[in-house]
Formats: structure tokens, C-alpha cells, sequence
């Protein structure tokens, strides 16, 4: 054995003949180059020691190179990196939710690449507020007097209770106590901010006595939460906001909404139910909205708090603002975001996740044809690809259950199940993600890019391809 040892190939030697074959690892640390070369010497070193491999010219650098070039450019690939989006659901939480609009990623960029306005009072030359950064867009597009953000809604909503409800009660009706993506829900929210939730009325129904009969001397707000990612259907009544405000007038105290995905929105023009948008909420009476930056809003993860004057001052003077507060590179893309929504109609065309959600039937028919023909002319025979009705979804807890009509292009390989492909698909580089049904693996053509359909052909194309590995 110790003469195979031997006869293994040094380090130096094969970082360079690495670098021969892959340069654009040049600019890779050396020291993570040096460690993902000795990794795969490791492995060998096993095989060795289990006689998998027992002659010394299994072991020439030559015969490995291309088994240790894949495996050092796999060990360098940043951890996050691009994915293409085939599944049609817009807002993907798995797949970092919306894809910003150019002007928001030159903004990021300008923002990154100097030091900025952040805090900087232009007028002094001292400490401002990076709260003044996107307030006055917010009050803009949504009616209201003051606003502030942070990193996400949740802390939005940890913020909220917080301030106002600590140790106190908050009154929500039972078919509001969400749980969203497991690591937020609404009563453990609550806990975490020393609020108490007080939840009224059934799961299905809640009427405005409940939340009369429940309010007392410890009560310091009611709120009401979107029920975003399911949908209460059949028998079922919630009570309307505005009537909830009036209630909570006579007892002087607050009504908070928090809206999820919060929209400036009206979608209604795509099928979708007319929901309520952020300015129709604060027009109805509400004290404070929460909401996401990164659902149908289409900029940064961002939480966004919108309401009365009085309110945000009592919220920016909470020490918890410190902790939750946005980053510039954040503040750089919501701001470009809200811009583009002065004009509703470019933002419209600009922002992504809503020019996806509003594709039209007819628009995504002709564009699965056109995807259609490609994947035909680069898979030959190696494929059968079809198309079929299908539908999309908003995602992110927007609109649950509600269906955006499209038309998929589905694979179907001759010579493996889709599951094998759809998992070499995901192996790829980059991963393509689509979804499978009835046997076929399908792509949605809303949430992919028609620049990147010869990529998608030549993914697909590959994966079929690949020999299994021994
Ligand atoms: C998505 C959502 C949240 C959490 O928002 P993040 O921005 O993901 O933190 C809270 N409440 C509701 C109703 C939601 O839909």
C-alpha cells in the first residue's frame, strides 16, 4: 500500500495543472484551492485503504483530472448562488421571493460600491435618520402620515406588540392565528413580546360581539391578521374593518392589520380576488399596517410599517428598532422599488413580480410554444415534450389557493422517469427548478426569462445525458 501512497500525485502539482484546465479559479482563495485538492486526495487515500484501488496507474493525475476538476469547482461554488425558476410560483420563499427590478439592483450596487446619504443630514453635516430614506415614498403610495421599516415583516409585527401590548392584551379572531412557513405564528409572536393573546370568535366565524365581549381593562389593541396562506371557504364570516375600527374608537384603542403581502396593488385586473390593498386598509381606519417588501411588493426582504404620526414616533423610539433596523444595500432597493410604483404602470412593466403575475394567458401560451420548440430542436429524440393547461401561483403567501392560468411545457424522457430528471436537474449548474405532475416534469414558462430558454434547453440536454456515475 504505501508504495500507492507514494505514488500519489502532490498538491502543487495539481493545483497547477487545475489552474491550466479551469483559470477562472484563479481568482478562488488558495488556500480553499489547496483544501478542496487534498479533499479529493483524501477520498483516494480511502479507496486505496479499502483496495478500491490497488495499481499505481489508477492513480496518474491524468486519468483523475477531470473527477478532481468537478469536484474542486464544486467545492468553491459560492453557497448562494443564481437558480432558474421553473415552477411558476412567483413569490418562492425557497428561491429568495422577488427578483428586483434593474433600478433597484443599480441602486443596491451604487450603494455597495461607496459610502452613502445612509445617515448623513446634508443639511448639518451630522447624524439623520436612515428612516427618512423611503418614509416620504411610503406615505405617498399608501396614504398614510408616517411610516418606518425593518429587516422583515415579522419583526414588524414583534415591533407592533412590543410597543404597544407588552404585558398587556391583544384580541384576534381564532381564524387569524396563522402560522406562516413554520417559523412565524402569530401566538408565539405574541408570547415573544409579552403581549397576551386574547382570541375570540370560531374558527371560522368571528363576529364584531366577540370582540366586544371581550375587550376589558387590560385589553390594548385589537389586531387583525391576514390570513395569507390558506383560505377559509364555505360557512365563514369575518368582521369588517371598518366596523372593528368603530369598536375599537369607543373603547379608545388601536386596530393594527398586519397584511402579509401588502399590495399597492389591484390584481383583480388578472382574475385574482380584489384584496385588500395597503391604502384601502388605512383608509378603512387602521392605526398601523405591517407588510413585506419582498412579496407582491417585488423589492428587498424588508418590513413595512405605515400609520398614524403619533404611532411610528412611539414605534422609532423603541430600542428594538436598533435590533431589527434595515441596511443600507436593503434601503437602496426599496426605495428604487417604491419609485417605480409612482407610476403604477411602469411599475407594471419594471418590477418583476408583477409583471409575472400579470402574463397573460395568451402572452404565456405563445411563450410556452416558443420554450416548446427549443427543448424539441436540442433534445431530439432523448425527450417527448408536450404542452398542457396549468396554472401558477402568486406564492409567499399571496393569494392562496388561487389559481393564475398558464400553459407548461412538460418533459417526459424516454429513457429515465421524470423524477430522475427533475433531481439531475436540480444537480445542475446552475440548478434548474421545476415541478412534476401526472409523470412529466414541467416548466411554467411565467417565472422563467426568454433569455434564459437556451439555457433551460441545454440544462435539460445534459441532464439527459449524463451518464450515471459508477
Ligand atoms: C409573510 C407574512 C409574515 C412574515 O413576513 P416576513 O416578511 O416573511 O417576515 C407575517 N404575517 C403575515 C400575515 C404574512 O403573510
Amino acid at each position: 500500500m504505501n508504495h500507492l501512497f507514494r505514488a500519489l500525485p502532490s498538491v502543487d502539482v495539481c493545483l497547477s495543472e487545475v489552474l491550466r484546465h479551469a483559470p477562472e479559479l484563479q481568482a478562488q482563495p488558495r488556500p480553499l484551492l489547496r483544501e478542496a485538492v487534498t479533499a479529493y486526495w483524501d477520498m483516494r487515500r480511502e479507496d486505496i485503504r479499502a483496495r478500491r484501488l490497488s495499481e499505481a496507474e489508477q492513480l496518474a493525475l491524468a486519468a483523475h483530472l477531470p473527477l478532481l476538476l468537478a469536484h474542486v469547482r464544486a467545492a468553491l461554488r459560492p453557497r448562494l448562488r443564481p437558480v432558474i425558476n421553473a415552477t411558476g410560483v412567483v413569490v418562492h420563499t425557497n428561491m429568495g421571493r422577488s427578483v428586483l427590478a434593474p433600478e433597484a439592483c443599480e441602486a443596491v450596487l451604487r450603494a455597495a460600491q461607496g459610502y452613502s446619504t445612509l445617515e448623513l443630514d446634508l443639511t448639518t453635516g451630522g447624524r439623520g435618520s436612515r428612516q427618512t430614506l423611503t418614509e416620504e415614498l411610503i406615505c405617498r403610495l399608501t396614504g398614510a402620515e408616517a411610516a418606518m421599516t425593518v429587516n422583515n415583516n415579522a419583526a414588524a409585527v414583534l415591533l407592533v406588540l412590543d410597543t404597544f401590548c407588552r404585558g398587556g392584551e391583544v384580541i384576534v379572531s381564532r381564524g387569524e392565528l396563522v402560522e406562516i412557513g413554520g417559523s412565524f405564528r402569530i401566538p408565539e409572536v405574541m408570547a415573544k413580546s409579552g403581549a397576551h393573546l386574547r382570541e375570540v370568535g370560531a374558527t371560522n366565524r368571528t363576529h364584531l360581539r366577540d370582540y366586544a365581549a371581550a375587550i376589558n381593562e387590560n385589553t390594548r389593541a385589537l389586531m387583525r391578521v391576514h390570513t395569507s396562506n390558506y383560505r377559509i371557504v364555505g360557512f365563514h364570516e369575518a368582521v369588517p374593518l371598518e366596523e372593528m375600527v368603530a369598536l375599537a374608537r369607543q373603547h379608545d384603542l388601536p386596530v393594527f392589520e398586519d397584511l402579509g403581502s401588502g399590495s399597492l396593488t389591484d390584481f383583480s385586473a388578472c382574475g385574482l380576488p380584489n384584496e385588500p390593498t395597503v391604502p384601502s386598509v388605512l383608509a378603512a381606519g387602521a392605526d398601523i399596517v405591517t407588510f413585506s417588501g419582498d412579496k407582491v411588493l417585488g423589492g428587498p426582504q424588508a418590513g413595512i410599517i405605515a400609520g398614524s404620526r403619533e404611532r411610528i414616533a412611539a414605534l422609532k423610539a423603541n430600542q428594538l428598532t436598533r435590533a431589527l433596523r434595515c441596511d443600507k444595500l436593503t434601503l437602496a432597493a426599496l426605495e428604487a422599488t417604491l419609485r417605480l410604483y409612482c407610476d403604477p404602470d411602469s411599475a407594471r412593466e419594471r418590477i418583476p413580480t408583477l409583471r409575472m403575475i400579470f402574463l397573460s394567458a395568451e402572452t404565456l401560451s405563445r411563450l410556452a410554444r416558443r420554450l416548446a420548440a427549443r427543448l424539441r430542436r436540442t433534445l431530439g429524440a432523448t425527450c417527448r415534450v408536450s404542452l398542457r393547461d396549468g396554472v401558477s401561483r402568486v406564492g409567499g403567501g399571496a393569494f392562496p389557493q388561487y389559481d393564475l392560468p398558464t400553459t407548461l411545457v412538460c418533459l417526459q424522457p424516454t429513457a429515465c422517469p421524470a423524477t430522475q430528471l427533475r433531481q439531475r436537474l436540480l444537480d445542475g449548474n446552475p440548478p434548474l427548478v421545476g415541478r412534476l405532475d401526472e409523470q412529466a416534469f414541467c416548466l411554467d414558462p411565467r417565472t422563467l426569462r426568454e433569455q434564459e430558454y437556451g439555457l433551460v434547453a441545454r440544462l435539460v440536454h445534459n441532464a439527459l445525458n449524463e451518464r450515471t456515475q459508477p
